[in-house]
């Protein structure tokens, strides 16, 4: 009679799983250690998708569609036809970190450094004293790009933001948290050797600029870039280096942008290989989810919309849009706050999750009396269970912490208005939005379990 969430590494002890566990974990670590923005995840998603015999052109059955490199649609026909609705899985490519601002180099102190503009909720005590990367891209006025990354390779230099030394934190130590760190003060250190030799040599008034030119000097040199051409740039300082598997028996997975780059792996796997299918699927990753899925690449955008559009007017002109959206069954792949060992007095433990113990429903979310929140039909969750008990797949259902301790938001509410059923759905991750984040190996192989039943399920 008695519910009880099921532990995946019981669940799934047999050697089969074992080995496909291990084999999933480790192109996970490959895939997260590789993309670390969204335009680098995007092409990934391109590259996997074309491999798998995708075309751009909408007349096929396997067709995919990039917007500005930042968000990708993805369908592949199946039976039934779209009037009866598709199983659509979206998730998001970005994930929060410090992008330099627009003219982001100067000098200090013998140092050159860069200005940041932090993206998404991040905790900006967490970002001091570690090695970062820079990845990024830079336009060109003649148009053309540069991207860049650097701070991955063992032979990379990388880059950093200082933290204050203790000896003189006396006052900072005695603030509130809040206002403890500011973000003025998150500047990325670039260089230090001045381009003369000699510091301070060239002046501009009381503008020190011989180390700042030596940077700027590099810069030309290795990617034919001036001053200028950041204006027309999107550079990341992200955490530098691979994703690591975590813990003496290796069970859980550390790396930067678990959220939600776990659920864009675990989807788009589960989209190509899930069995031939029913209904057709679509799948859609989409940027600026972080920032309230603004833009023309976000959530809210009409991207979505458009490629359905067109996709009913080659594939089944004589339904309408709205027919199918109404009938449409979607899962939100986003992570859920696991709950956390230290600090599990922000959690409520009947209405909280484990790692390990599958990936998590979340009905609503938003706060303070679900402000906000997409709440999801009782009976769509009834069929999910359905769908999941059938094939013993482990799953469990949370709220993000006690009521009123904080809350937030994720794409679900902006597909809801379209009529579709969908809920939020994906991994526990401990330290969500660190630059150091942790899922269970286990709750990766469930996901994409559940994922791939999702898209298979009548
Ligand atoms: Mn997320
Ligand atoms: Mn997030």
């Amino acid at each position: 009679m008695e519910f009880k969430p099921r532990n995946c590494w019981q669940v799934y002890k047999s050697k089969k799983h074992r080995t496909a566990m291990d084999r999933v974990a480790h192109e996970y670590v490959r895939f997260l250690s590789e993309c670390k923005t969204e335009r680098e995840t995007i092409n990934w998603v391109r590259s996997q998708v074309l491999a798998r015999g995708f075309a751009e052109e909408f007349h096929m059955d396997r067709v995919f569609r990039v917007h500005k490199d930042k968000s990708i649609f993805l369908a592949w026909k199946g039976n039934r036809p779209m009037a009866q609705g598709v199983r659509l899985l979206g998730a998001h490519v970005d994930t929060p970190r410090l992008d330099f601002k627009q003219r982001p180099v100067y000098e200090e102190c013998q140092i050159s450094l860069a200005k940041t503009h932090y993206y998404g909720g991040i905790r900006k005590h967490q970002w001091l004293a570690r090695p970062l990367a820079l990845h990024g891209t830079v336009v060109k006025t003649d148009g053309s790009r540069v991207n860049v990354s650097i701070g991955e390779d063992d032979n990379d230099p990388v880059f950093t933001v200082a933290d204050l030394l203790p000896h003189l934190a006396s006052k900072q130590i005695e603030k509130r948290l809040s206002q403890a760190f500011e973000a003025e003060k998150l500047n990325v250190i670039l260089g230090h050797v001045p381009l003369s030799g000699k510091p301070d040599e060239e002046r501009n008034g009381n503008e020190k600029k011989a180390v700042k030119n030596g940077v700027l000097r590099l810069l030309n040199r290795k990617f034919g870039i001036i001053e200028e051409d950041l204006y027309s740039a999107e550079l990341q300082a992200v955490p530098a280096g691979p994703a690591r598997f975590v813990g003496l028996d290796q069970g859980l997975i550390g790396g930067f942008g678990h959220d939600d780059r776990a659920c864009v792996f675990t989807g788009l796997n589960a989209f190509l290989d899930a069995e031939p299918s029913v209904h057709s699927r679509v799948a859609v990753f989409w940027d600026k989810e972080e920032i309230g899925s603004e833009g023309s690449c976000g959530a809210k955008s009409l991207f979505l919309e458009y490629c359905l559009e067109e996709l009913l007017d080659a594939w089944e002109p004589e339904t309408r849009l709205r027919t199918m959206f109404a009938n449409t069954r979607a899962l939100s792949a986003d992570v859920h706050a696991a709950m956390d060992p230290d600090y599990q007095d922000v959690h409520e433990k009947l209405n909280a999750s484990l790692l390990g113990h599958g990936p998590v429903f979340c009905k609503f979310t938003g706060h303070r009396g679900k402000v906000g929140a997409n709440d999801a039909h009782a009976e769509y969750i009834g069929w999910l269970r359905r769908i999941l008990n059938s094939e013993k797949i482990p799953w469990q259902m949370a709220e993000t912490g006690k009521v009123d301790m904080g809350g937030g938001g994720t794409v679900a509410k902006f597909l809801a208005v379209y009529g579709m059923d969908i809920i939020d759905f994906g991994p526990g991750v401990l330290g969500m939005h660190s630059p150091f984040e942790i899922v269970s190996k286990a709750d990766i192989y469930a996901t994409y379990l559940a994922y791939s039943r999702f898209f298979s399920a009548v």
